[in-house]
């Protein structure tokens, strides 16, 4: 079953979720919650999803990074973004903490602003304490693009979405994106928007 994933203006996407207990995190209706997410995530196709973005105010994400998805990337920005296979996996009631606030600045995406893109800072390096679907404690250290994925997904189970923290002028369309700036890197991207008018653009005499 594939559920409907909401889109922003969709209350339950900003109201902050609540934990799961133990009990809650081992009963039927979560398990095949999992199951379903998993399956709408692999559809969509995305590489996370948080519960309240298939209508439930619960703290429960699935994540998922793929060797598949990141042979689509243009060659060089797997390894600008620090981008690797991450096997699936849920996690239940996350306390995220930074533990290199260095930035990294990306371009992101999100299954509940369809359609749109921009650069977000996020970063370098987190740890993520929190349940697995059995409910047992687990630690998780992440950088690069996984230490991403954790930030927004943990974002959404707050009721935040990555447009409270993008740069808002690098706010585009995916078909602006992928007509313009999908083959430069992000930093490129950022020195075009950050240079004076003469030099961003070619000189007309
Ligand atoms: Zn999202």
């Amino acid at each position: 079953m594939i559920l409907k994933i909401r889109q922003t203006g969709d209350l339950v996407l900003r109201r902050p979720a609540r934990s799961l207990t133990p009990a809650e995190i081992l009963s039927a209706p979560v398990a095949n919650l999992i199951a379903v997410m998993r399956d709408t995530m692999r559809d969509a196709p995305g590489v996370g999803l948080a519960a309240p973005q298939v209508g439930l105010g619960v703290q429960l994400a699935v994540i998922e990074d793929t060797a598949e998805y990141i042979s689509r990337l243009p060659p060089g920005q797997a390894a600008e973004r620090r981008r690797e296979p991450v096997p699936f996996h849920v996690i239940v009631n996350p306390v995220l903490t930074v533990e290199d606030a260095d930035e990294l600045h990306f371009f992101e995406g999100c299954l509940s602003v369809a359609g749109f893109t921009a650069v977000v800072p996020r970063a370098l390096a987190v740890r993520v304490d929190c349940l697995n679907e059995r409910a047992e404690p687990v630690t998780i250290r992440a950088q690069g693009w996984y230490a991403r994925i954790l930030q927004h997904e943990i974002d959404h189970l707050h009721a935040r979405l990555y447009i409270d923290r993008m740069d808002p002028r690098s706010f585009m369309t995916l078909d602006a994106f992928n007509r313009h700036w999908k083959d430069l890197s992000t930093a490129d991207f950022l020195r075009v928007l950050d240079a004076p008018p003469e030099n961003a653009e070619p000189a007309h005499e």
